[in-house]
């Protein structure tokens, strides 16, 4: 396994990566072949992450979870990642629905559905995206008609992945279309209720062991009580939720160049060409050099800004607990537009390193690295959507620069009061 700079992990979480990894290694090798040639959700390893209580490390005590925040659930996804990308997505894509609730649920919501979700006993999945709007979410065209204590809703969703597995959805809906995107509100749908169907399951390039379906609403009748944080609320739940989600990607797809290195490494010190081993050759060496490096790079990248997120992620929770608000309200006296600019740098960076790093590995096993039975090609095919989901690498872009440039407009403007 590729030797990585030390972060200084506290024993716990040097506990949490030995237990992910011998998982990984033991129970997701033998079998992450056959779930991506056959699209197989493995649930067998669903409750072997439950019984290792993996999948809520990063929630508070007080719902059940281990109390670690996102460097745990980033340490075990990027375990996860090293051996499987796409099962490494039941892990994350849980936390992808499990993180609104923790940041924008009242106390009576976490207590009914965290717990749930920390014990793995019910997966999650956040659903924003339809055929219409994707990069552009304001777009979205699923109504929440207002009936007494009820929503109505109507519409459907594209590419929502653990679809059909999980039982608990994060659903994007106008309560008010008239308002536009201020109309947009949040709903928690459980699996089973009336006229919440599933559609087509897509046939992906990468991550195929983890489904990802469309999703139908069709007068579909959602209590008023699973409104996260009010109606009309729906973007900033939103964004805040892919301020804390995206470093989750960040580490999945570190997890998924550092998986490839390895491999490709095993193959070439004992493959030869010319009376010698493809390792020896400068070129290759050259290669190797770029990936590890950009991999580290991209790594203490992530824990960094990981570990300054906790901070505020602990204290906000902390202060939650004893105010009776929400973990967002109490976030938002905590400079949470910093958080943005910062979990978008990691998204951006860590997946254009996995894209390339999985690119060069491929090239450094020449045609083995290219074939089905070789895992070196599932890597690449799994690093491509870290690009894609929860924000393409085009609107990180375009989230660092914005928060660059108002930070740089409410400096002058500062000093021009100052003056
Ligand atoms: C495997 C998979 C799993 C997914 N899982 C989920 C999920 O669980 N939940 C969910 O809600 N969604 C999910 N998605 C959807 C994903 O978030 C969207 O695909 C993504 O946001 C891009 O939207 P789009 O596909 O409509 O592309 P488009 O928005 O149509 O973009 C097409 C291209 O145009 C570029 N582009 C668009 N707007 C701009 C702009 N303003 N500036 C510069 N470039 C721009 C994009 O970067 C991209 O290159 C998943 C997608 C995939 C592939």
């Amino acid at each position: 396994m590729l030797q990585t700079l030390d972060l200084e992990f506290t024993e716990e979480q040097k506990e949490i990566v030995n237990l992910s990894r011998q998982l990984a290694e033991k129970k997701i090798k033998p079998i992450r072949m056959k779930c991506d040639e056959e699209e197989h959700f493995p649930w067998e390893i669903v409750e072997e992450l439950r019984k290792a209580d993996l999948f809520g490390v990063y929630l508070p005590a007080e719902y059940g979870g281990l109390g670690g925040g996102n460097t745990e659930l980033c340490l075990v996804t990027e375990e996860v990642a090293k051996v499987c990308g796409g099962i490494a997505l039941c892990v994350a894509g849980t936390g992808l629905g499990t993180i609104p609730i923790l940041l924008m649920g009242s106390e009576e919501q976490k207590k009914r559905w965290l717990p749930d979700l920390a014990g793995g006993k019910k997966l999650g999945a956040f659903a924003i995206t339809e055929a219409e709007a994707g990069s552009d979410a304001t777009a979205l065209k699923t109504t929440a008609k207002k009936d007494g204590d009820h929503y109505i809703l109507n519409g459907s969703k594209s590419f929502i992945s653990n679809g059909e597995v999980a039982e608990i959805y994060i659903v994007f809906a106008n309560a008010n279309p008239a308002k536009g995107p201020r109309g947009i509100t949040a709903f928690v749908v459980d699996k089973g209720t009336p006229g919440f169907t599933f559609g087509k399951k897509e046939q992906k390039m990468g991550i195929r062991a983890n489904p990802t379906y469309e999703l139908f609403f069709d007068n579909c009748r959602v209590p008023a009580a699973n409104v996260l944080g009010g109606e009309g609320y729906g973007l900033f739940v939103a964004q805040a939720t892919f301020d804390f989600s995206r470093p989750g990607v960040g580490a999945q797809a570190i997890g998924i160049a550092e998986g490839a290195l390895d491999e490709a490494i095993h193959y070439i010190r004992v493959r030869k060409q010319f009376g010698q081993p493809i390792i020896s050759f400068q070129a290759i060496q050259h290669m190797i050099a770029d990936c590890a490096t950009r991999i580290e790079a991209a790594r203490s990248l992530l824990y960094n800004v990981n570990k300054g997120m906790d901070v505020v992620l602990k204290e906000a929770v902390s202060r939650s607990l004893a105010s009776g608000k929400t973990v967002y309200q109490e976030l938002r006296g905590l400079k949470p537009e910093r958080l943005t600019k910062y979990s978008a740098m990691v998204k951006l960076f860590c997946s254009d390193v996995a894209m390339q790093v999985t690119t060069d590995c491929v090239q450094m096993c020449g045609g083995i690295g290219y074939m089905r039975d070789f895992p070196v090609e599932k890597y690449m095919r799994d690093a491509k959507v870290t690009q894609i989901y929860e924000g393409t690498s085009q609107m990180q872009r375009n989230e660092i620069a914005m928060m660059i440039i108002k930070e740089y407009a409410t400096a002058a403007k500062a000093q021009a009061v100052a003056v």
